[in-house]
């Protein structure tokens, strides 16, 4: 990437090469439709099949179980809605307090359609305490959906635990394994999960193109509708995505025998170093959490500030807040840990990729400190020039 320090890889990925070139031919010569019953169109299902092979083997799944569609939301957004359909009496959801906004805009949009939403807190740590679960769970509780993987800090939450609670009391789970595919082992025919949301985008492949694993035994109601997906999601599959991600899919299980520990231990001994420096404290459980991710808040540094400073040094991270209508909001995973606004807009995340070397871990640790040091002192340069005029 031409000298880019990327450490965003929790944003999105850069396509790897060789998913690259799986998927070219189905943009060139193989441009069939998968429906068309001639030659150019059963090769272009025949892609699709091989790319629902490839998914569903990264996450133990059978073939049958995964449905493509264009990306993590739509999947989310399919699982709870689908969920949702199979009892319209039951009226409580359950979910936590750090989600994606993909789950968080849904459940949002719900309770003004008359659902009660329990939005599980987490501990300081950001893990999540499979006993409230437990509690908040009532006659009416008609799914129950978290994360696998929390995209901000990393953590994991303890799903074989959230799974058999559900199976227990016979409730619908949806776990969204975006950021955990490809990271962590998943195995979902040994878990009792009914829908799990995936994207192709964080594993190396194209965005607009995800997927939903939903287990056979489970009730499903389609969010499209239309003909594909054996009528399980309705419109043309866009092939050449597809066949990117089945090929990604099938390099992140070549891989996860040896990168993550790989990745934990760039990751680790780069947070050590900046973990040594004053006033930097990490956010979020040394374990469990992805291999890949450090979530540290600075003292005194504005994290958007940093950002911009970073970007002019070719260094790519996330302050894990958003920007609306000129004001920066804290982030609502940290805030929910207990963080206070300002030690929450004092956040950076790092997420490490596949590429990144020693060196470039080298050269990040060169940058991030010195902008630190900057950042604070043009703020105690400001905080006296303030004190010395008021
Ligand atoms: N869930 C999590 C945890 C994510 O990190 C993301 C993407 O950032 C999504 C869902 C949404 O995936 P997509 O961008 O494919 O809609």
């Amino acid at each position: 990437m031409s000298g880019l320090l990327y450490f965003d890889h929790n944003a999105t990925t850069p396509i790897d090469p060789r998913v690259r070139d799986a998927m070219l031919p189905w943009l060139e010569d193989g441009f069939g439709n998968p429906s068309s019953v001639y030659s150019l169109g059963r090769r272009a299902a025949s892609a699709l099949q091989t790319a629902r092979e490839q998914v569903a083997a990264l996450v133990g799944a059978d073939p049958g179980e995964i449905i493509f569609n264009s990306c993590g939301t739509e999947a989310t957004n399919t699982a709870i809605l689908s969920a949702l359909a199979i009892d319209p009496d039951r009226r409580h959801i359950i979910t936590s307090s750090v989600e994606h906004s993909a789950t968080i805009k849904l459940c949002e949009h719900l309770a003004t359609r008359g659902y009660e939403i329990t939005w599980l807190p987490v501990e300081k740590d950001g893990t999540l305490d499979e006993e409230r679960l437990l509690a908040a769970i009532t006659a009416d509780t008609a799914v129950i959906s978290l994360l696998w993987a929390n995209n901000e800090t990393g953590i994991l939450f303890p799903v074989e635990k959230i799974a058999r609670i559900a199976g227990e009391k016979r409730i619908p789970l949806h776990l969204d394994a975006v950021q955990a595919a490809g990271k962590v082992p998943i195995n979902l025919s040994s878990l009792n999960a009914q829908y799990v949301s995936l994207s192709a985008h964080k594993l190396y492949a194209p965005k607009g193109v995800g997927a939903l694993y939903v287990n056979r035994r489970a009730r499903y109601t389609p969010l499209f509708r239309g003909s594909q997906e054996e009528g399980r999601r309705g419109g043309t599959q866009n092939v050449a995505s597809i066949a990117a991600f089945g090929k990604a899919a099938e390099l992140a299980l070549e891989a996860l025998p040896e990168a993550p520990a790989r990745l934990g231990a760039l990751r680790d001994g780069f947070e050590r170093t900046l973990l040594a420096l004053d006033g930097v404290r990490r956010n979020g459980a040394q374990e469990p959490r992805l291999p890949n991710t450090s979530n540290l808040s600075f003292e005194g540094v504005e994290a958007e500030t940093a950002l911009l400073l970073f970007d002019q040094e070719g260094l790519c991270c996330s302050a894990g807040s958003a920007c609306s209508s000129g004001s920066v909001n804290p982030s609502h995973v940290l805030t929910a840990m207990g963080l206070s606004r300002d030690e929450a807009r004092a956040s950076l995340r790092f997420s490490l990729g596949k590429t990144i070397t020693e060196a470039d871990i080298d050269r990040a640790l060169e940058i991030i400190p010195r902008v630190v040091s900057k950042l604070r002192a043009e703020r105690s340069d400001g905080a006296l020039v303030r004190t010395a005029v008021s």
